[in-house]
């Protein structure tokens, strides 16, 4: 199954992680080896060599090159690059969901979701490149004429977490392709072969249709490179996706040189599920939040407050929900599971770990709390009550299925506590009242980036500007205007008059 896969993606047992430019795959096999492991088997999947110093530096000088022509090719031509990309990324949308599922463990279902994501913002970075307004204005000076336009910003540096392992690139690259720009890639560690079937396929369309190289591959199997690649004044914008403790130190090091960053870091997303709340839609989408690719979504649902009347009934029905997933873990490439693995043996013992803490700190689980023994890194998924929203695990992102339950009396309770946790990326209201879906959604409700009514906290549309606030980074990705994160601004004016006014009334005169 696995040999299969590879093959139709065009991967070999022994990989190049670096693409070069120029069709060109590194030869260097001297720099580390990654593995990439099947999580639901901890046997290794195939193997990719990590880039050289000088890989690094051929692929940055390259990739300057390439951006002195990019930058002048019309935008709606740079659109159909992409579109050539999500052409191609629908007819290997099953093979490429499949090495999603097998290599980060999340089910099929969601490995070509992830698939039709890019093929998604493929779509709109096409629509997008007839589209990069920027606004006039009137000028205060007689005879003159001031607009803005959208320049591209040159290289653009993209760090990617495991858990969207191709996803998080075609956000980032497509968007960044119809902008002007040329990116260079470096993926998780613990996703490579994913990383280069998805840099395979985009390449191979743009190359068959004569487009020159817009986006560049390095894997990485230490921190050295990528640490290079972020202090790198070369590439002017760094967007970094993973954890807040990672974040954080690209951030500032990007500041420290005046860089630009764009931070897409961790999550505790909650649902507030009140009185009036149709059960019939919470139950399943506070499930899937919380236990769909295991647990290992930044808009993963961590948090439950549910009204005190209600509270016994709504975690009855999610035990009894969670009962029946419990029978549909397994191997993430068979379509009946429901449940993957965790994506490695750490984050199973960071669960466990979870569990202790949260025992000992006065919680009950009310279901699952156990690794499953055998050779993969299942996990059962897990619900604690008993804790109070401050406790120091509650207030933790562990990317693991662990939903933690607490009860409310009132709606601006419920909402302060959603608030109080230093992260503030997805959240959600299962209500019928109008007023309290409104008081939720205005400035004194939710903190976060995404706010939604009647729908969970993850699976975002491509459509919206995607990311959060607080802890979460600040950044916003995908949908909506998010584009401009990828361009620089230019204000100009334009002085059509055979007099030279100064700005302000102020006289100048000599
Ligand atoms: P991680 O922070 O461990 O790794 C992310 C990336 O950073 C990897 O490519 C890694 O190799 C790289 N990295 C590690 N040290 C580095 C350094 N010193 N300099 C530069 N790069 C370095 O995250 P992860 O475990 O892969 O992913 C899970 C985390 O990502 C979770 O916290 C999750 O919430 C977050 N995430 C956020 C979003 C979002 O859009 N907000 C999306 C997906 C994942």
């Amino acid at each position: 199954m696995s040999a299969q896969i590879l093959k139709s993606l065009g991967l070999e047992p022994v990989n190049s992680g670096t693409y070069l430019g120029h069709g060109e795959w590194s030869k260097t096999t001297d720099a580390g080896l990654l593995q990439s492991i099947n999580p639901s088997t901890n046997e290794v999947i195939a193997e990719v060599h990590s880039a050289s110093a000088s890989d690094y530096e051929t692929i940055v000088k390259r990739a300057q090159a390439a951006f002195t022509t990019w930058r002048s090719t019309p935008a709606p031509r740079r659109g159909e690059a992409i579109r050539l990309c999500s052409e191609a990324l629908r007819t290997h949308k099953d093979a490429l969901g499949s090495l999603v599922a097998l290599e980060m463990g999340k089910s099929k279902p969601e490995g070509d979701g992830e698939v039709q994501e890019m093929i998604d913002i493929g779509d709109f970075a096409v629509g997008l490149s007839r589209q990069l307004y920027g606004l006039t204005m009137h000028s205060e000076r007689p005879g003159h004429r001031m607009y803005e336009q959208w320049h591209p910003i040159g290289l653009v540096g993209i760090i990617s977490a495991f858990n969207f392992p191709v996803a998080v690139w075609a956000w980032n690259s497509f968007i960044a392709a119809v902008c002007g720009d040329i990116s260079i890639w470096k993926p998780s560690p613990k996703t490579p072969l994913s990383a280069i079937a998805a840099m395979k396929v985009c390449n191979d369309a743009l190359k068959a249709a004569g487009f020159p190289d817009l986006f560049f591959l390095f894997n990485d199997a230490g921190t050295e490179l990528a640490a290079t690649f972020v202090d790198d004044k070369r590439v002017p914008l760094i967007s970094f996706t993973g954890s807040t403790k990672i974040g954080r130190i690209v951030g500032e090091r990007v500041a420290q040189r005046m860089g630009r960053s764009l931070l897409e870091l961790g999550g505790n997303n909650a649902i507030i599920v009140d009185q009036t709340a149709d059960l019939k839609l919470a139950i399943p989408a506070i499930v899937f939040g919380a236990v769909g690719t295991a647990g290992q979504r930044c808009t993963t649902t961590r948090r439950l407050f549910v009204h005190e009347s209600i509270h016994d009934d709504v975690l009855a029905k999610l035990v009894a929900a969670y009962k029946q997933v419990e029978k549909k873990i397994g191997d993430p490439t068979d379509a009946k599971n429901l449940m993957g693995p965790l994506n490695s043996r750490d984050a199973v013992q960071a669960y466990l770990d979870a569990i202790t803490q949260a025992k000992a700190s006065g919680g009950k689980v009310e279901t699952g709390g156990a690794a499953i023994e055998g050779r993969g890194n299942f996990v059962l998924p897990t619900i604690v009550t008993g804790l109070s929203n401050d406790a120091a695990i509650v207030q933790h992102e562990t990317f693991a299925p662990i939903l933690y339950v607490m009860k409310f009396g009132s709606l601006e309770q419920a909402i302060d506590m959603q608030n109080a946790v230093p992260q503030g990326l997805s959240s959600a209201i299962f209500t019928q009242n109008l007023k309290s879906a409104e008081a939720f959604l205005s400035a004194s409700g939710s903190d976060c980036g995404i706010a939604n009514v009647n729908i969970g906290t993850s699976g975002a549309e491509i459509g919206g500007a995607f990311g959060g606030e607080k802890e979460t980074g600040g950044g916003r990705e995908s949908g909506s205007d998010a584009w401009r994160a990828y361009m620089r601004r230019q204000t100009n004016t334009i002085n059509y008059s055979d007099a030279l006014p100064l700005a302000q009334g102020i006289k100048f005169e000599f």
